[in-house]
């Protein structure tokens, strides 16, 4: 009889790190005081460990003074900067959970993270040249009434303040489980939810992930990711507080250009992205004049990654050891990754297999069985890295996370023979534009809010450069008329930029069911053929 396997593997246990995202940082900074923990280079600002520490500790005694005590929510607003990780360190080191805003965020994103979130405290960049954060806030505060007790702009007079108190942690005890972070996602539904994560899910996930990349106190990560989101957050952040490695930010936004040069200056030895800004680096007409020899490994996640492209960062970019992760917020987010010695085929091909410590199954998306191997089924996860749940929100977490432990990923994938991991859709309605994930039914409901707009209905369509862009199709109220740019405007300043539907259609009806359900994948079918995307939608991706 021939035996077949199940969609189910497991990733060796290994000792984790047990220490909380505090101690790890005093730990790394006792060992290597003068290793470089973070430059910022469009700051011309170096931080060594024993730096970062003290700044950390002279924050989290600035907080307490300003009544910020354990578990209290505090935010921040801003690109990539050296004050984004200081804080980040201040509220580990203080107790405090930090609330990362995408700095992309607009007036009503930012209404609902300031009362969902109820954060007592934010720190922000005042401008930059895409936002003007500082006036964005004042007008939110000045519509309603919030939580947030205090809010301090980068380099201000207040800032300084705080970076001036005596360094002093928080003396109350903090625990493994605690929550440490908040990331605002969409889940599988309408509205973002605040994902609970606790020092363990992200401090022992970055050491995990440290320990595939081998990193050591010699290694330097070419940051490009925002540290508002896991890929910046935890796949940069603890992974280098696990491991003493440094963190290299080319810039507050992405410019490849601005990448190229920070490997060449600093000598990075790691570089991530998702796979837009990869292709955007590989493209950049003066690509071949940086010297990326000092390359040796990277991260590519956040979207399906397209396998040519994998091949050409491991060879144009020296990326040998170049490997994919794939994972989700909630997961802390890395599940799966490869090893960095494994061959060519397994890490540009596939996602990679179960990370240490973490359980993987496949299962039928109707019946919830496991499915044998080579077999496609929506792909679910247990262990360590769970987030705690939805902040606030018992339900939502119970329809993500069954009684015996195990998280619906809403991603479907196919667990091949040798355990290796293929992404093949999802079972989710989301739309992943350059790395950045949209719900279509956040940009309905905005929409929806447009007194023309009878009936909206969004969906993803496939993108040479983006990925994926979001198409909307519009039935307006009779007798009324619009355009296309006058709908982009009515969205500017209120959501992001990047939510804002590129391709438009004014239609009189949808494709629907026999039962009148809406048939996005027609819409997209349709969208195809007439803006010739055919090929595109073909890319072999991992
Ligand atoms: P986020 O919560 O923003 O990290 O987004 C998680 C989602 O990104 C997953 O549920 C996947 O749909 C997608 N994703 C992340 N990594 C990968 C990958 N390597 N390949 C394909 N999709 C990915």
């Amino acid at each position: 009889m021939e035996l077949h396997l199940l969609s189910y593997s497991q990733g060796p246990a290994v000792p984790l790190l047990d220490r909380t995202i505090g101690e790890q940082l005093e730990h790394v900074a006792r060992r290597w005081p003068d290793g470089l923990a973070v430059v910022s280079r469009h700051q011309s600002k170096r931080l060594t460990w024993s730096q970062l520490l003290d700044a950390a500790d002279r924050l989290a005694h600035g907080l307490a003074k300003l009544g910020v005590e354990p578990q209290d929510r505090v935010g921040v607003w801003a690109m990539n900067c050296w004050e984004w990780l200081a804080v980040h360190m201040a509220c580990a080191r203080a107790g405090a959970i930090l609330v990362n805003i995408n700095p992309s965020s607009r007036a009503h994103e930012l209404t609902y993270i300031l009362n969902r979130s109820r954060m007592k405290m934010l720190f922000l960049r005042e401008r930059d040249e895409k936002t003007d954060y500082a006036g964005l806030l004042a007008e939110v505060r000045g519509g309603g009434t919030f939580a947030l007790q205090h809010a301090v702009c980068f380099g201000t007079a207040a800032w300084d303040g705080l970076l001036a108190e005596t360094p002093r942690a928080s003396s109350a005890p903090i625990a493994l489980d605690d929550p440490t972070n908040i990331q605002y996602t969409s889940g599988t539904t309408g509205s973002p939810k605040g994902v609970l994560l606790t020092h363990r899910n992200i401090m022992e996930n970055g050491y995990l992930i440290a320990r595939v990349l081998r990193y050591t106190e010699q290694d330097r990560i070419c940051l490009a990711v925002p540290f508002a989101h896991c890929f910046g957050n935890v796949i940069g952040t603890m992974a280098a507080v696990a491991s003493g490695c440094g963190l290299i930010l080319p810039n507050a936004v992405f410019d490849p250009k601005a990448v190229l040069a920070a490997v060449e200056a600093e000598r990075a030895t790691a570089i991530y992205g998702v796979p837009t800004m990869f292709i955007a680096e590989l493209r950049h007409p003066e690509f071949k004049k940086f010297d990326l020899g000092s390359l040796r490994t990277g991260v590519m996640a956040g979207a399906p990654c397209p396998v040519e492209v994998m091949k050409q960062v491991a060879s144009d970019m020296h990326c040998r050891e170049m490997v994919i992760a794939y994972g989700l917020t909630e997961t802390a987010p890395v599940l799966t990754m490869s090893e960095v010695d494994d061959d060519m085929e397994h890490r540009v091909s596939t996602v990679g297999q179960a990370m240490p410590c973490t359980e993987l199954k496949v299962v039928d998306v109707e019946t919830r069985q496991t499915v044998e191997r080579g077999v496609q089924g929506e792909i679910c996860a247990r262990g360590y890295m769970l987030m705690q749940g939805y902040d606030g929100e018992p339900e939502a977490t119970a329809r993500v996370i069954d009684s015996d432990g195990w998280f619906r990923t809403a991603d479907l994938g196919v667990m091949r023979e040798d355990g290796y991991l293929n992404i093949t859709g999802r079972a989710k309605d989301m739309i992943i534009r350059g790395g950045e994930n949209i719900y279509p039914r956040e940009i309905e409901e905005f929409l929806y809010t447009h007194p023309q707009i009878a009936e909206v209905q969004v969906t993803g369509l496939p993108n040479e450069r983006y990925g994926e862009s979001v198409l909307a199709w519009i039935r307006l109220k009779p007798g009324e008329t619009a355009t296309a740019e006058g709908i982009r405007q009515f969205c500017d300043g209120e959501i992001a930029k990047f939510k804002i539907p590129e391709s438009i259609r004014f239609v009189e009806s949808f494709p629907t069911t026999l039962s009148g359900k809406i048939q996005k994948f027609r819409m997209r079918e349709i969208e195809i053929a007439e803006q010739g995307l055919e090929e595109v939608a073909r890319r072999g991706t991992a």
